[in-house]
Protein backbone atom coordinates (compact mmCIF):
# COMPACT_ATOMS: atom_id res chain seq x y z
CA UNK A 1 0.00 0.00 0.00
CA UNK A 2 1.37 3.41 -0.90
CA UNK A 3 -0.20 7.09 -0.38
CA UNK A 4 1.35 7.43 -4.48
CA UNK A 5 1.39 5.36 -7.25
CA UNK A 6 3.72 7.88 -9.74
CA UNK A 7 4.25 6.69 -13.76
CA UNK A 8 7.26 7.95 -15.24
CA UNK A 9 10.60 8.55 -13.36
CA UNK A 10 11.53 11.99 -15.55
CA UNK A 11 11.47 15.39 -14.41
CA UNK A 12 7.73 15.52 -13.32
CA UNK A 13 7.58 12.21 -11.67
CA UNK A 14 10.97 12.90 -9.44
CA UNK A 15 10.56 16.02 -9.09
CA UNK A 16 6.91 15.26 -7.45
CA UNK A 17 7.91 12.46 -5.21
CA UNK A 18 10.80 13.83 -3.82
CA UNK A 19 8.58 16.97 -2.93
CA UNK A 20 5.55 14.42 -1.62
CA UNK A 21 8.45 12.08 0.64
CA UNK A 22 10.59 14.90 1.39
CA UNK A 23 7.58 17.40 2.53
CA UNK A 24 4.49 15.63 3.01
CA UNK A 25 6.05 11.93 4.72
CA UNK A 26 4.18 10.11 2.51
CA UNK A 27 5.37 7.03 0.57
CA UNK A 28 5.67 6.80 -3.44
CA UNK A 29 6.22 4.13 -5.29
CA UNK A 30 7.43 5.33 -9.15
CA UNK A 31 6.84 2.77 -12.15
CA UNK A 32 9.28 3.00 -14.76
CA UNK A 33 8.60 0.97 -17.88
CA UNK A 34 12.48 1.75 -19.21
CA UNK A 35 15.39 0.52 -17.52
CA UNK A 36 16.45 3.90 -16.03
CA UNK A 37 15.45 7.01 -14.13
CA UNK A 38 15.65 10.58 -15.62
CA UNK A 39 13.13 10.16 -18.29
CA UNK A 40 14.28 12.09 -21.69
CA UNK A 41 17.13 13.62 -19.54
CA UNK A 42 18.79 10.55 -18.94
CA UNK A 43 22.31 10.73 -19.42
CA UNK A 44 25.08 7.54 -20.26
CA UNK A 45 28.68 6.76 -20.51
CA UNK A 46 29.12 5.30 -23.60
CA UNK A 47 32.39 2.28 -24.18
CA UNK A 48 34.58 5.04 -24.92
CA UNK A 49 34.16 6.53 -21.47
CA UNK A 50 32.19 9.25 -23.66
CA UNK A 51 29.32 10.92 -21.81
CA UNK A 52 26.03 10.90 -23.44
CA UNK A 53 23.09 12.46 -23.43
CA UNK A 54 20.93 9.32 -24.30
CA UNK A 55 18.03 10.69 -26.00
CA UNK A 56 19.19 13.99 -27.10
CA UNK A 57 20.92 17.12 -25.93
CA UNK A 58 19.44 18.58 -23.20
CA UNK A 59 20.95 21.84 -22.91
CA UNK A 60 19.67 22.87 -18.84
CA UNK A 61 17.90 26.85 -18.95
CA UNK A 62 15.88 28.95 -17.12
CA UNK A 63 15.10 32.60 -16.19
CA UNK A 64 13.64 31.21 -12.61
CA UNK A 65 15.90 31.35 -9.72
CA UNK A 66 13.42 29.06 -8.25
CA UNK A 67 14.18 26.22 -9.84
CA UNK A 68 18.18 26.43 -10.15
CA UNK A 69 17.72 26.95 -6.62
CA UNK A 70 15.43 23.53 -6.27
CA UNK A 71 17.43 21.45 -8.60
CA UNK A 72 20.69 22.80 -7.20
CA UNK A 73 20.11 20.59 -3.52
CA UNK A 74 20.51 17.75 -6.19
CA UNK A 75 23.66 19.12 -8.17
CA UNK A 76 26.56 21.21 -8.61
CA UNK A 77 26.47 23.00 -12.27
CA UNK A 78 28.58 23.38 -14.64
CA UNK A 79 28.03 26.78 -16.78
CA UNK A 80 28.14 26.40 -20.48
CA UNK A 81 27.37 28.76 -23.47
CA UNK A 82 25.70 26.86 -25.54
CA UNK A 83 26.68 27.66 -29.07
CA UNK A 84 25.87 25.77 -32.18
CA UNK A 85 26.28 26.43 -35.80
CA UNK A 86 24.36 24.98 -39.23
CA UNK A 87 25.93 23.81 -42.27
CA UNK A 88 23.72 24.07 -45.47
CA UNK A 89 25.08 25.51 -49.22
CA UNK A 90 29.04 24.00 -48.66
CA UNK A 91 29.88 25.56 -45.17
CA UNK A 92 29.39 26.32 -41.68
CA UNK A 93 26.76 29.25 -40.97
CA UNK A 94 26.79 31.50 -37.63
CA UNK A 95 23.33 30.42 -36.53
CA UNK A 96 20.98 31.70 -34.36
CA UNK A 97 20.78 34.71 -37.52
CA UNK A 98 22.86 36.82 -35.90
CA UNK A 99 25.26 39.76 -36.98
CA UNK A 100 27.89 37.86 -37.77
CA UNK A 101 25.58 35.26 -39.96
CA UNK A 102 24.78 38.73 -42.15
CA UNK A 103 28.13 39.57 -42.52
CA UNK A 104 28.48 35.69 -43.97
CA UNK A 105 25.87 36.50 -46.08
CA UNK A 106 27.13 39.30 -47.67
CA UNK A 107 30.48 38.87 -47.26
CA UNK A 108 31.72 41.57 -46.07
CA UNK A 109 31.96 43.47 -42.16
CA UNK A 110 28.58 45.15 -41.09
CA UNK A 111 26.91 46.55 -38.45
CA UNK A 112 23.48 46.34 -36.65
CA UNK A 113 22.06 49.64 -38.28
CA UNK A 114 22.93 47.85 -41.63
CA UNK A 115 21.50 44.76 -40.75
CA UNK A 116 18.67 46.00 -39.23
CA UNK A 117 18.05 48.00 -42.48
CA UNK A 118 18.61 45.24 -44.73
CA UNK A 119 16.12 43.06 -42.89
CA UNK A 120 13.26 45.89 -42.67
CA UNK A 121 13.20 45.26 -46.83
CA UNK A 122 13.30 41.83 -46.76
CA UNK A 123 10.65 41.10 -43.92
CA UNK A 124 7.46 39.85 -44.54
CA UNK A 125 4.54 42.57 -42.77
CA UNK A 126 2.63 40.63 -41.02
CA UNK A 127 1.30 42.07 -37.31
CA UNK A 128 0.61 39.15 -35.68
CA UNK A 129 2.16 35.77 -37.21
CA UNK A 130 -0.15 32.67 -36.93
CA UNK A 131 2.00 30.27 -37.64
CA UNK A 132 5.83 29.49 -37.75
CA UNK A 133 6.59 30.04 -41.26
CA UNK A 134 5.40 33.46 -40.65
CA UNK A 135 6.77 34.12 -37.26
CA UNK A 136 10.20 33.64 -39.59
CA UNK A 137 9.33 35.61 -42.28
CA UNK A 138 8.11 38.49 -40.18
CA UNK A 139 11.29 39.06 -38.87
CA UNK A 140 13.86 37.70 -41.56
CA UNK A 141 11.82 37.37 -44.87
CA UNK A 142 11.99 34.15 -47.22
CA UNK A 143 15.94 34.19 -48.21
CA UNK A 144 16.69 33.18 -44.77
CA UNK A 145 13.51 31.27 -43.68
CA UNK A 146 14.63 29.28 -47.34
CA UNK A 147 17.79 28.76 -46.14
CA UNK A 148 17.56 27.83 -42.48
CA UNK A 149 13.86 27.14 -41.60
CA UNK A 150 12.18 26.00 -43.98
CA UNK A 151 13.43 22.28 -44.68
CA UNK A 152 14.68 21.62 -41.46
CA UNK A 153 10.84 21.93 -40.00
CA UNK A 154 9.06 19.87 -42.87
CA UNK A 155 12.14 17.43 -41.93
CA UNK A 156 11.77 17.42 -37.78
CA UNK A 157 8.50 17.77 -38.06
CA UNK A 158 7.14 16.08 -41.35
CA UNK A 159 4.71 19.09 -41.52
CA UNK A 160 5.22 22.91 -42.76
CA UNK A 161 6.16 25.16 -40.34
CA UNK A 162 2.94 27.13 -41.75
CA UNK A 163 0.80 23.74 -40.13
CA UNK A 164 2.94 24.48 -36.76
CA UNK A 165 2.21 27.14 -34.14
CA UNK A 166 4.34 30.29 -33.82
CA UNK A 167 5.89 28.97 -30.92
CA UNK A 168 7.93 26.28 -32.67
CA UNK A 169 9.63 28.35 -35.31
CA UNK A 170 9.66 31.26 -32.11
CA UNK A 171 11.37 29.73 -29.94
CA UNK A 172 14.80 30.38 -32.03
CA UNK A 173 16.14 33.52 -31.55
CA UNK A 174 17.35 36.08 -34.01
CA UNK A 175 19.52 38.62 -33.44
CA UNK A 176 20.96 42.04 -34.83
CA UNK A 177 23.83 41.80 -32.68
CA UNK A 178 26.81 39.81 -32.18
CA UNK A 179 25.23 37.18 -29.28
CA UNK A 180 25.53 33.72 -30.79
CA UNK A 181 23.97 31.88 -27.86
CA UNK A 182 21.55 29.45 -29.10
CA UNK A 183 19.40 30.55 -25.94
CA UNK A 184 18.44 33.54 -23.93
CA UNK A 185 18.04 32.62 -20.99
CA UNK A 186 20.05 33.93 -18.18
CA UNK A 187 21.03 30.58 -16.70
CA UNK A 188 22.44 28.10 -18.84
CA UNK A 189 24.40 25.18 -17.35
CA UNK A 190 24.00 21.19 -17.16
CA UNK A 191 24.79 19.43 -13.93
CA UNK A 192 28.40 18.99 -13.18
CA UNK A 193 28.58 15.25 -13.12
CA UNK A 194 25.52 14.42 -15.41
CA UNK A 195 21.66 14.29 -15.01
CA UNK A 196 21.43 10.56 -13.63
CA UNK A 197 23.37 11.43 -10.78
CA UNK A 198 20.90 14.58 -10.04
CA UNK A 199 18.00 12.16 -10.28
CA UNK A 200 19.61 9.51 -8.25
CA UNK A 201 20.18 12.04 -4.91
CA UNK A 202 16.39 13.57 -6.00
CA UNK A 203 15.10 9.40 -5.73
CA UNK A 204 17.04 8.88 -2.48
CA UNK A 205 14.98 9.08 -0.02
CA UNK A 206 13.80 6.11 1.88
CA UNK A 207 9.72 6.54 1.21
CA UNK A 208 10.58 6.49 -2.57
CA UNK A 209 10.13 3.14 -4.21
CA UNK A 210 11.43 2.69 -7.57
CA UNK A 211 10.80 0.08 -9.77
CA UNK A 212 12.29 -0.24 -13.17
CA UNK A 213 10.83 -2.02 -16.54
CA UNK A 214 7.43 -1.94 -15.05
CA UNK A 215 4.19 -0.77 -16.93
CA UNK A 216 1.67 1.36 -15.13
CA UNK A 217 -1.13 -1.15 -16.01
CA UNK A 218 0.89 -3.99 -14.68
CA UNK A 219 1.40 -1.99 -11.19
CA UNK A 220 -1.93 -1.00 -11.03
CA UNK A 221 -3.06 -4.65 -10.54
CA UNK A 222 -0.36 -5.02 -8.27
CA UNK A 223 -0.01 -2.55 -6.09
CA UNK A 224 -2.71 -0.44 -3.78
CA UNK A 225 -2.75 3.15 -3.48
CA UNK A 226 -4.71 6.44 -2.89
CA UNK A 227 -3.66 8.57 -5.22
CA UNK A 228 -2.10 8.39 -8.93
CA UNK A 229 0.19 11.03 -10.60
CA UNK A 230 0.88 10.02 -14.54
CA UNK A 231 3.23 11.49 -16.68
CA UNK A 232 2.79 8.94 -19.43
CA UNK A 233 0.78 9.91 -23.16
CA UNK A 234 -2.60 10.75 -22.37
CA UNK A 235 -4.13 8.83 -24.88
CA UNK A 236 -2.42 6.34 -23.58
CA UNK A 237 -4.17 6.69 -20.56
CA UNK A 238 -7.37 6.69 -21.65
CA UNK A 239 -6.59 3.95 -23.75
CA UNK A 240 -7.14 6.00 -27.39
CA UNK A 241 -10.69 6.49 -26.67
CA UNK A 242 -10.48 9.60 -28.57
CA UNK A 243 -8.41 8.61 -31.49
CA UNK A 244 -4.46 8.46 -31.22
CA UNK A 245 -2.69 12.11 -30.43
CA UNK A 246 0.04 12.51 -33.21
CA UNK A 247 3.96 12.45 -31.98
CA UNK A 248 6.88 12.66 -33.40
CA UNK A 249 10.02 10.60 -32.95
CA UNK A 250 13.43 10.45 -33.53
CA UNK A 251 16.24 7.47 -34.33
CA UNK A 252 19.66 8.13 -32.64
CA UNK A 253 22.57 7.18 -34.64
CA UNK A 254 25.83 7.53 -32.26
CA UNK A 255 29.66 7.19 -33.85
CA UNK A 256 33.15 7.00 -31.90
CA UNK A 257 36.06 8.59 -33.24
CA UNK A 258 39.53 8.26 -32.33
CA UNK A 259 40.03 12.22 -32.52
CA UNK A 260 39.96 14.30 -29.61
CA UNK A 261 36.83 16.41 -31.51
CA UNK A 262 34.63 15.86 -34.72
CA UNK A 263 33.34 19.21 -35.30
CA UNK A 264 33.85 22.62 -34.46
CA UNK A 265 30.89 23.14 -32.27
CA UNK A 266 28.75 20.94 -29.93
CA UNK A 267 25.78 20.84 -32.18
CA UNK A 268 25.77 21.62 -35.84
CA UNK A 269 22.39 21.67 -37.84
CA UNK A 270 21.85 20.38 -41.05
CA UNK A 271 18.85 22.28 -42.52
CA UNK A 272 18.68 21.30 -46.21
CA UNK A 273 20.67 18.33 -47.84
CA UNK A 274 20.59 15.71 -45.31
CA UNK A 275 18.54 12.90 -43.86
CA UNK A 276 19.32 13.92 -40.41
CA UNK A 277 18.37 17.01 -38.60
CA UNK A 278 21.55 17.37 -36.27
CA UNK A 279 24.79 16.24 -35.59
CA UNK A 280 25.71 16.53 -31.73
CA UNK A 281 29.34 16.23 -29.85
CA UNK A 282 28.29 16.67 -26.42
CA UNK A 283 31.83 16.90 -25.44
CA UNK A 284 31.93 19.90 -25.61
CA UNK A 285 29.49 21.14 -23.47
CA UNK A 286 30.29 18.57 -20.63
CA UNK A 287 34.31 20.12 -20.90
CA UNK A 288 34.92 15.93 -20.76
CA UNK A 289 38.74 15.59 -21.35
CA UNK A 290 39.99 12.30 -23.63
CA UNK A 291 41.44 11.48 -26.93
CA UNK A 292 38.27 10.34 -28.42
CA UNK A 293 35.06 11.77 -29.02
CA UNK A 294 31.22 10.40 -29.92
CA UNK A 295 28.51 12.04 -31.75
CA UNK A 296 25.59 11.72 -32.55
CA UNK A 297 23.69 12.03 -35.63
CA UNK A 298 19.65 12.71 -35.18
CA UNK A 299 17.13 11.15 -37.97
CA UNK A 300 13.43 12.34 -37.46
CA UNK A 301 11.04 9.67 -37.72
CA UNK A 302 7.21 8.86 -37.53
CA UNK A 303 5.86 7.63 -34.03
CA UNK A 304 4.40 3.57 -34.00
CA UNK A 305 4.88 0.73 -32.01
CA UNK A 306 8.24 0.34 -30.89
CA UNK A 307 8.89 3.84 -30.69
CA UNK A 308 9.03 6.66 -28.29
CA UNK A 309 6.59 9.70 -28.33
CA UNK A 310 9.29 12.42 -28.29
CA UNK A 311 7.96 15.51 -29.25
CA UNK A 312 3.58 16.20 -28.96
CA UNK A 313 3.39 18.25 -31.97
CA UNK A 314 2.62 22.23 -31.43
CA UNK A 315 -0.43 22.59 -34.03
CA UNK A 316 -4.12 23.40 -33.80
CA UNK A 317 -5.31 19.98 -34.80
CA UNK A 318 -2.96 17.99 -32.23
CA UNK A 319 -4.47 20.64 -29.71
CA UNK A 320 -8.40 20.18 -30.50
CA UNK A 321 -7.96 16.42 -29.87
CA UNK A 322 -5.75 17.10 -26.64
CA UNK A 323 -9.05 19.18 -25.32
CA UNK A 324 -11.28 16.18 -25.46
CA UNK A 325 -8.56 14.38 -22.87
CA UNK A 326 -7.80 16.93 -21.30
CA UNK A 327 -11.64 17.68 -20.11
CA UNK A 328 -11.97 13.87 -19.39
CA UNK A 329 -8.84 14.31 -17.08
CA UNK A 330 -10.37 17.62 -15.40
CA UNK A 331 -13.14 15.32 -13.75
CA UNK A 332 -10.63 12.69 -12.17
CA UNK A 333 -10.66 13.38 -8.57
CA UNK A 334 -7.18 10.75 -7.66
CA UNK A 335 -5.43 11.53 -10.57
CA UNK A 336 -2.77 14.42 -11.53
CA UNK A 337 -1.91 14.47 -15.14
CA UNK A 338 1.64 16.18 -15.01
CA UNK A 339 4.71 16.28 -17.56
CA UNK A 340 5.11 17.42 -21.07
CA UNK A 341 3.13 13.73 -22.58
CA UNK A 342 0.25 13.82 -19.86
CA UNK A 343 -0.46 17.44 -20.94
CA UNK A 344 0.93 17.51 -24.72
CA UNK A 345 2.83 20.28 -23.92
CA UNK A 346 6.06 21.23 -26.36
CA UNK A 347 8.07 22.19 -22.75
CA UNK A 348 11.51 22.41 -21.46
CA UNK A 349 13.14 20.67 -18.90
CA UNK A 350 12.77 23.95 -16.59
CA UNK A 351 8.89 24.35 -17.48
CA UNK A 352 8.44 20.70 -16.63
CA UNK A 353 9.94 21.26 -12.60
CA UNK A 354 7.81 24.51 -12.35
CA UNK A 355 4.74 22.29 -13.41
CA UNK A 356 5.36 20.11 -11.05
CA UNK A 357 6.24 22.22 -8.21
CA UNK A 358 2.75 23.87 -8.86
CA UNK A 359 0.76 20.37 -8.73
CA UNK A 360 2.47 19.58 -6.05
CA UNK A 361 1.57 23.08 -3.94
CA UNK A 362 -2.25 21.87 -5.86
CA UNK A 363 -1.68 18.34 -3.82
CA UNK A 364 -0.34 19.90 -0.68
CA UNK A 365 -3.11 22.15 -0.42
CA UNK A 366 -5.66 19.48 -1.19
CA UNK A 367 -4.08 17.71 1.97
CA UNK A 368 -4.99 20.30 4.16
CA UNK A 369 -8.32 20.07 2.87
CA UNK A 370 -7.65 23.83 1.12
CA UNK A 371 -7.98 24.66 -2.44
CA UNK A 372 -6.05 27.01 -4.58
CA UNK A 373 -8.32 29.52 -5.84
CA UNK A 374 -7.81 28.98 -9.71
CA UNK A 375 -5.89 31.43 -11.29
CA UNK A 376 -3.14 32.06 -8.17
CA UNK A 377 0.08 32.57 -9.37
CA UNK A 378 0.94 28.84 -8.06
CA UNK A 379 4.41 28.83 -10.13
CA UNK A 380 5.89 31.33 -8.38
CA UNK A 381 4.96 29.83 -5.01
CA UNK A 382 8.25 29.81 -3.08
CA UNK A 383 8.96 26.24 -1.70
P1 LIG B 1 9.72 12.22 -19.73
O1 LIG B 1 11.14 12.62 -19.51
O2 LIG B 1 9.30 11.77 -21.08
O3 LIG B 1 9.34 11.13 -18.65
C1 LIG B 1 8.16 10.34 -18.72
C2 LIG B 1 8.55 8.93 -18.31
O4 LIG B 1 7.35 8.14 -18.19
C3 LIG B 1 9.43 8.23 -19.32
O5 LIG B 1 10.64 7.80 -18.73
C4 LIG B 1 8.59 7.05 -19.80
O6 LIG B 1 9.34 5.88 -20.07
C5 LIG B 1 7.65 6.84 -18.63
N1 LIG B 1 6.39 6.19 -18.99
C6 LIG B 1 5.54 6.55 -20.00
N2 LIG B 1 4.49 5.70 -20.03
C7 LIG B 1 4.67 4.80 -19.04
C8 LIG B 1 3.92 3.68 -18.58
N3 LIG B 1 2.75 3.31 -19.16
N4 LIG B 1 4.39 2.95 -17.54
C9 LIG B 1 5.58 3.30 -16.95
N5 LIG B 1 6.33 4.36 -17.34
C10 LIG B 1 5.88 5.11 -18.37
N6 LIG B 1 14.43 20.30 -22.64
C11 LIG B 1 15.28 21.31 -22.31
O7 LIG B 1 15.05 22.05 -21.35
N7 LIG B 1 16.46 21.52 -23.02
C12 LIG B 1 16.81 20.74 -24.08
O8 LIG B 1 17.85 20.95 -24.71
C13 LIG B 1 15.92 19.68 -24.45
N8 LIG B 1 16.22 18.88 -25.49
C14 LIG B 1 15.40 17.85 -25.82
C15 LIG B 1 15.76 17.01 -26.87
C16 LIG B 1 14.95 15.95 -27.23
C17 LIG B 1 15.34 15.06 -28.36
C18 LIG B 1 13.73 15.72 -26.50
C19 LIG B 1 12.84 14.57 -26.88
C20 LIG B 1 13.36 16.55 -25.46
C21 LIG B 1 14.19 17.62 -25.10
N9 LIG B 1 13.88 18.46 -24.04
C22 LIG B 1 14.74 19.49 -23.69
C23 LIG B 1 12.61 18.32 -23.28
C24 LIG B 1 12.77 17.45 -22.02
O9 LIG B 1 13.15 16.16 -22.39
C25 LIG B 1 11.43 17.42 -21.30
O10 LIG B 1 10.98 18.72 -20.98
C26 LIG B 1 11.45 16.62 -19.99
O11 LIG B 1 12.32 15.53 -20.02
C27 LIG B 1 10.04 16.16 -19.73
O12 LIG B 1 9.98 15.44 -18.51
P2 LIG B 1 8.70 14.54 -18.22
O13 LIG B 1 8.91 13.94 -16.88
O14 LIG B 1 7.46 15.30 -18.48
O15 LIG B 1 8.70 13.42 -19.36
N1 LIG C 1 14.48 25.02 -36.43
C1 LIG C 1 14.82 25.19 -37.76
N2 LIG C 1 16.13 25.24 -38.11
C2 LIG C 1 17.13 25.11 -37.20
C3 LIG C 1 16.79 24.94 -35.85
C4 LIG C 1 15.45 24.87 -35.49
O1 LIG C 1 13.94 25.29 -38.60
O2 LIG C 1 18.31 25.16 -37.58
C5 LIG C 1 13.04 24.98 -36.06
C6 LIG C 1 12.49 23.55 -36.15
O3 LIG C 1 11.13 23.61 -36.51
C7 LIG C 1 12.67 23.06 -34.73
C8 LIG C 1 12.32 24.31 -33.93
O4 LIG C 1 12.88 25.39 -34.71
O5 LIG C 1 11.82 21.98 -34.43
C9 LIG C 1 12.87 24.35 -32.52
O6 LIG C 1 14.26 24.09 -32.56
P1 LIG C 1 15.06 23.56 -31.30
O7 LIG C 1 16.49 23.45 -31.67
O8 LIG C 1 14.72 24.40 -30.12
O9 LIG C 1 14.39 22.13 -31.15
P2 LIG C 1 14.54 20.92 -30.10
O10 LIG C 1 15.90 21.02 -29.48
O11 LIG C 1 13.40 21.07 -29.15
O12 LIG C 1 14.39 19.72 -30.98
Amino acid sequence: MFDFLIVGAGFAGSVLAERIASQLGKTCLIVEKRNHIGGNAYDHYDAAGVLLHTYGPHYFRTNSQRIIDYLGQFTEWREVQYKILSWTHGRYWQFPINLNTFEQLIGRPSTTEEMEAQLAEWRVRIDSPKNSEEVIVSQVGWKLYEMFFKNYTRKQWRRDAKELDPSVCGRIPIRTNRDDRYLSEKFQALPKHGYTPMFQKMLSNPKIEVRLNTDFREACAQVQFQHLIYTGPIDEYYDHCFGHLPYRSLRFEPETLKQEFFQPAMQVNYPNEQDFTRIVEIKHATGQKLPSTTIVREYPQDFGPGREPYYPIPAPDARALYSKYAERAALEKDVTFVGRLATYRYYNMDQIVGMALAEFERLRANQRGQTLIQGEPVLSTKI
